[in-house]
């Protein structure tokens, strides 16, 4: 039997148009118009197509979009100056610096100095500690996205054995405290777990956000167990880039119950994400209740 194919995209469409819908309500019922800043240093290709695309669908659900396109050897000083002036904004309620900068080790100061109640990445320290202590928060968005297709696909976690591939702090860590939340078992695997076909074979969910073409093979899927796969890997196959996950689609699909493709899976559901996080900024910081959905 084939897995269930879990359409990211159509998923993500409809969280879109609940934005939309919400954008519309604020500015009539406040006269107010949620912004969302965008921040890109250096011309990295990939982070380009990534902004041109927020930018799209920002103005789309109504929102105002600003972009700044910095170059590359825009200094620490210069940037965090940028961010200040963002901070202190009032039309600007989002604020997300496309990761990853031309200097890494930068990074960590730069979402710090993000106003958390703007930070709709979810990446600023005091939101990733309201995540761990379930005080709510902004949420980082591939997670939150996640998140959203397993509850449409799943319905009530409760009990369920995730099993979280990867444990980076904008997707691996995060996932796995949302899980948590949602009273899964969690297990964290990372690149010094042992026997990591078995750990996996555990999983009810496998959520694969490791960045390694096809890791994931048919053998470590327990039948019938949900597949979210966050990863993103171009390869050359017969002269032509294609674009594969974490997982053997192909193989793995004929085990799982239901699987997310690449593309069309976790992708969409990140900007969709970031629209719905900018729109609970914008609400918060005037203090105004709007149906924000929920996970
Ligand atoms: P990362 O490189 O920061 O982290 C990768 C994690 O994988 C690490 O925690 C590491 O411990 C683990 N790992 C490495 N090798 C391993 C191995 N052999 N076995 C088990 N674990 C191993 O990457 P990231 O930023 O978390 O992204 C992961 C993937 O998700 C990438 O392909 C990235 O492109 C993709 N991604 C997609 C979206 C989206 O919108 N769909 C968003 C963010 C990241």
């Amino acid at each position: 039997m084939n897995a269930r194919v879990i359409d990211g995209k159509a998923i993500a469409a409809e969280l879109r148009g609940q934005v939309a819908a919400g954008v519309a309500e604020l500015k009539q019922r406040h006269g107010l118009t949620p912004g969302l800043a965008v921040v890109l240093v250096g011309g990295d290709p990939a982070s380009q197509v990534y902004v041109t695309n927020k930018k799209k669908m920002t103005v789309e659900v109504g929102m105002r979009s600003f972009d700044y396109q910095l170059p590359a050897d825009t200094t620490r000083e210069a940037l965090l100056a940028k961010v200040a002036e963002l901070n202190a904004d009032p039309g600007v309620h989002g604020i997300l610096v496309q990761l990853p900068l031309p200097r890494k080790e930068d990074e960590a100061l730069v979402i710090e100095a993000i106003d958390p109640a703007k930070d709709v990445d979810g990446f600023h320290p005091f939101n990733a500690g309201r995540l761990m202590t379930g005080q709510g928060g902004l949420i980082p968005c591939t997670p939150l996205g996640c998140l959203i297709l397993l509850k449409r696909t799943l319905g009530d976690l409760s009990g369920k054995h995730a099993v979280v591939i990867g444990r980076s702090n904008i997707v691996g860590k995060p996932v796995a405290q949302l899980l948590l939340a949602e009273s899964c078992t969690v297990t964290i695997c990372h690149s010094r777990s042992r026997d990591i076909e078995a750990l996996v074979r555990q999983g009810d969910i496998v959520v694969a956000a490791v960045g390694i073409p096809e890791m994931v093979k048919a053998g470590w899927i327990k039948p019938g167990a949900t597949i979210i796969d966050v990863g993103i890997n171009r390869i050359e196959k017969e002269g032509k880039t294609r674009l594969v996950g974490d997982a053997a689609y192909e193989e793995v699909s004929k085990i799982a119950g239901a699987i997310t493709p690449v593309p069309g899976g976790v992708g969409p559901m990140t900007i969709a994400c970031l629209l719905r996080n900018t729109l609970q900024a914008a609400c918060r910081q005037h203090a105004v209740t709007c149906n924000v959905i929920a996970a």
